[in-house]
């Protein structure tokens, strides 16, 4: 009787409204200094001009620390100290070198919790994504490229695979130490020494890696990090490196090209993306949406792969769109810190201008927008999930990249235009394929001119497998084996 009783319950009510009680992460595990040197040859030192910036957390524009700004000298200092460390680190056998990148490894998952909630104060990325994304993948590089370290000698048949000496390495704020390891990870595989230079706006975990160098006992020297502004990658570029390795706008890219021409110095770019994710009418659309959401508001669009062009088969336009807003409704934006937090705080103000300027440019233009309703918090830089329908494709939110949470909603009709409008644009970084048909997807991944095409899903990352762009998105990749070729010379 009770059992049949149970059977004729009604369902669980489906809840009206998606208010949560404010669950924060407690921020009592990271302990700040009040300033922060520069880190060079094992040891703390102070920029020789004694300049320093404030690093505030864009949730609220609370200063956290004074970091130093180094000058072209404080650089020099820094690639003499990774041109000495060299050839002890390279001559090392590779399973010494490797011992030293699993420790690190080890240390990043055991300090996760610390690393995580740091990255979401100084870069406004939620904690989940920190504490999920950013930090797992981070010790996951470390872990596969040390599984590398030893086995160089059979990586690449018949080439003797050489290090190539000292590497310079420039990378933006929306991944700081995600990017870090990216970059570190594979150059000391491969017998380099490092100097990195983090972004302006985000360069607290990187300064907290520090101190795992010091704890994994790595030689002094072999990794060496530069804090402060684009002069200061600048002269990065020009000092004695002999390879180096930038992820950022297009623009600086392209600058960092030309001065590097001529120069024998070896270069790989990974530059801005404005991707294509689409969606054919046979696709499951519950999953599609939720590949669209994490395609543009994951990391507050802050990411170079972000799908933030959505191509929409014309007779499922109406439905997807329909669903898609009622999804972002659910969004939850506010404190980065708060482990319900979706979506966080635009990184710094300059961007949210930036995002501000295009998405005016989009109403302009005659695109219509939609926000959820929500309530930003009053200080820090916020901006709501916005989507555009009624855009075409000469539009400058169809053709610049915002890396923002703004996403432009554009439809096709046959694969054949979808692949079109798809590579309609400077970039080639990225794509995604939404469909229940397999030789659709590889009949669209052979076409579509990106370095990575996701096929229903998106936003997947794997240390083994190799990401970079094509066109204005850069060259080279990272990731995988090819990730290690760009840190090596080859003797045939
Ligand atoms: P930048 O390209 O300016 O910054 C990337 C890195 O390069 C930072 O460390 C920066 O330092 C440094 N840098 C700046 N100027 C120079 C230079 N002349 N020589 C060497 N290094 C330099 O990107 P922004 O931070 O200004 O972002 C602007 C736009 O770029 C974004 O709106 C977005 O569209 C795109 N972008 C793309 C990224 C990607 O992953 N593909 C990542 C970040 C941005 P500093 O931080 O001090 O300026």
């Amino acid at each position: 009787m009770s059992h049949v009783a149970k059977r004729s319950s009604p369902p669980a009510p489906v809840p009206a409204d998606w208010t949560y009680a404010s669950a924060p992460e407690s921020r009592e595990i990271v302990s700040l200094r009040e300033r922060y040197g520069l880190f060079v040859g094992g040891e703390w030192v102070a920029a020789r001009s004694g300049e320093s910036f404030t690093t505030i957390s864009p949730r609220d524009e609370e200063p956290l620390a004074e970091v130093a700004q180094a000058g072209a000298e404080d650089v020099v200092a820094a690639t003499a100290a990774a041109r000495e460390a060299f050839e002890p680190w390279a001559a090392l056998p590779g399973s010494e070198r490797a011992k030293y990148m699993f420790r690190i490894a080890r240390i990043l998952q055991e300090r996760s919790r610390e690393f995580a909630v740091l990255e979401s104060l100084n870069g406004g990325k939620p904690i989940k994504e920190s504490r999920d994304v950013d930090l797992p993948l981070a010790a996951a590089h470390f872990f596969y490229y040390a599984g590398w370290a030893d086995k160089l000698e059979y990586a690449f048949p018949n080439r003797t695979a050489r290090p190539l000496g000292v590497a310079g390495q420039i990378i933006p704020w929306n991944f700081p130490l995600l990017m870090l390891a990216w970059k570190i990870a594979p150059a000391l595989a491969g017998g380099n020494t490092v100097v990195l230079k983090p972004a302006e706006t985000t360069p607290l975990t990187a300064l907290l890696f520090c101190d795992v160098l010091r704890q994994a006992e790595l030689p002094p020297g072999v990794v060496n990090i530069v804090t402060g502004d684009g002069a200061t990658g600048a002269a990065l570029v020009d000092a004695d490196v002999d390879k180096i390795a930038f992820t950022g706008s297009t623009e600086v890219g392209k600058a960092i090209q030309r001065r590097l021409a001529g120069t024998g110095k070896k270069l790989t770019l990974e530059l801005g993306g404005k991707a294509a994710n689409i969606v054919f009418d046979d696709a499951a659309l519950d999953q599609a949406v939720e590949g669209i959401v994490n395609g543009i508001y994951f990391n507050q669009g802050h990411v170079c792969c972000a799908g933030s062009r959505l191509f929409v088969q014309e007779s499922i336009a109406e439905p997807l769109v329909d669903k898609l807003k009622r999804r972002m409704a659910t969004l939850r934006v506010g404190d980065p810190l708060d482990k319900n937090t979706d979506v966080g705080a635009i990184n710094s103000k300059l961007q949210l201008e930036k995002i501000e300027e295009l998405v005016a440019a989009g109403r302009d233009e005659g695109a219509e927008i939609y926000q959820p309703p929500c309530r930003l918090p009053e200080r820090g830089y916020w901006f709501a999930p916005t989507v555009f329908t009624n855009v075409a494709q000469s539009y400058r939110i169809a053709q610049e990249e915002i890396f923002g949470p703004v996403l432009s909603v554009l439809t096709f009709r046959t694969p054949d235009e979808a692949v079109e409008k798809a590579n309609n644009t400077p970039y080639g970084l990225s794509a995604g394929v939404w469909t229940e048909k397999g030789s659709r997807i590889l009949w669209m991944a052979e076409r579509l001119r990106a370095g990575v095409v996701w096929a229903n899903t998106y936003n997947r990352f794997d240390p083994a497998s190799p990401f970079g762009g094509y066109k204005e998105s850069g060259f080279g990749r990272e990731g995988g084996r090819h990730g290690l070729e760009p840190y090596l010379s080859f003797e045939e």
